[in-house]
């Protein structure tokens, strides 16, 4: 499918008017569509509930909205439970995803009552240690390991990921809890990311599924939530077919009926924690190319850098460009596309096929609402982006001013370099 900004080029002119490049700029009629269609799709389970995975793209500002369609917040640090609260989600508007957690964390999310979601089997000691008793109501985190296949493909390999428990620990673990008082029981896995596949999250279910009527039989424990968590994935590639969501919620609850109903469990809530599907289309890097080079490859240098999105640096990963205005014009030209850091890896493309870029063009890539600005850093000293809300009305809110200099000096504490250098 052809790729399209959701911003035409005029709007884009006006706002770099205000707001210089480099920002990341959201659609917020697209994570509305997309919060709908959410909805829709699993509207069939009555305990449904989106928990928005924050850390793909911690904005107040958006999860405020997702928030008006009955979305909570993962989380699983001090600052994104602080980011939940400041939005009005807390208790089971919040589930905490532990793994190798910090007391501090534990306490903070017990302070608030949120739904803690168990990655180890030691960490039932260490909760009740660290926060004085066990909650009423909890939630664990299976790792079936091995790989994990959709007919023939690998989608991922379990056996390898840090996360979660054995069967035989989920077993020890749910009675262990019941012993303890524990009175409201939930199941998670996380077995494969970035699917684009109506299947994966079917396939998934009928894993969890199956442990949970397994689970009754073993311990006498019955599930209450059961978590499919994040994983859906989207097309970053223009060849690439979008997933369905209305077919993956029907799938999911074919499953159900399959496997859950019968055996007398159709109470269960189901849960997802996306994050990707939720606002990775809707975000994208609007950045100027600033310069170009001809050495043995032919180079576009941008104002923005991986620091900004770091996806492609860190796992090769392909994000589309957009050349605003020459959309139409042949992909005649063939470039790598680069941030400033010091760093090889710094680059948005390589032997990418583009129209010819011309300096001051406004390049606009793609897909970079999740697990974009929130992976930022700043290596190089560079500093953190704003970013702007396309609203629905089509006018524009800045909802994160770029990080000044002042910003990035604020932590030197006892050493004034900010008074001394900018007085
Ligand atoms: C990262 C993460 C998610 C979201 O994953 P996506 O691939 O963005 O959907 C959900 N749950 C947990 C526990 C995570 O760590």
């Amino acid at each position: 499918m052809k790729k399209t900004p959701f911003v035409t080029k005029e709007k884009l002119a006006e706002i770099v008017r205000e707001v210089p490049t480099p920002f990341h700029i959201y659609d917020e009629a697209g994570i509305r569509r997309n919060c709908e269609a959410i909805r829709k799709a699993f509207a069939w389970n009555r305990g449904y509930k989106e928990y928005f995975a924050v850390k793909a793209c911690p904005n107040p500002f958006l999860i405020r909205i997702m928030k008006e369609y009955g979305c909570g917040c993962d989380c699983s640090s001090l600052t994104e439970l602080m980011l939940s609260q400041a939005v009005g989600c807390v208790g089971d508007d919040i589930m905490f995803s532990s793994n190798a957690t910090p007391a501090e964390e534990f306490r903070y999310a017990r302070k608030y009552h949120a739904i803690i979601n168990l990655d180890d089997f030691t960490h039932i000691a260490f909760l009740e240690k660290v926060t004085g008793d066990l909650p009423k109501k909890i939630s664990c985190r299976y790792n079936p390991g091995g790989m994990f296949k959709i007919s023939n493909d690998i989608m991922d390999n379990p056996g390898d990921s840090k996360y979660g428990m054995t069967k035989e620990q989920l077993f020890e673990a749910y009675r262990v809890l019941k012993e303890k008082g524990v009175e409201e029981f939930g199941i998670h896995a996380f077995l494969a990311s970035n699917t684009v596949t109506n299947e994966y999250y079917p396939l998934l279910a009928k894993v969890l599924f199956e442990t949970v009527v397994e689970i009754r039989e073993k311990t006498g424990v019955e599930i209450s939530f059961i978590n499919l968590s994040g994983g859906v994935g989207i097309p970053y590639r223009p060849e690439q077919e979008p997933n369905d969501i209305l077919e993956i919620g029907e799938g999911v609850r074919r499953v159900y009926e399959e496997v859950l109903v019968p055996a007398g469990l159709g109470e269960a809530a189901i849960y997802t924690e996306m994050g990707r599907f939720m606002t990775g289309p809707y975000g994208g890097l609007v950045t100027t190319a600033i310069h170009e080079k001809h050495i043995h490859k032919e180079y576009i240098g941008c104002d923005a850098c991986a620091v900004n999105l770091m996806r492609p640096a860190i796992y090769g990963a392909y994000h589309h460009i957009t050349v605003m205005g020459k959309e139409d014009a042949p992909c005649d030209h063939m470039y790598d596309v680069t941030g400033s850091l010091c760093e090889n890896c710094d680059k948005f493309a390589i032997d990418r096929m583009l129209p010819e870029i011309a300096v001051g063009d406004l390049l606009f890539i793609h897909d970079t609402g999740a697990h974009g600005f929130a992976m930022g850093y700043n290596y190089n000293g560079k500093l953190r982006s704003a970013e702007v809300l396309l609203k629905e009305d089509g006018s524009y809110q800045i909802i994160r001013r770029a990080e000044m200099p002042k910003d990035y000096f604020a932590t030197f504490d006892g050493f004034d370099v900010y008074d001394k250098l900018f007085v």
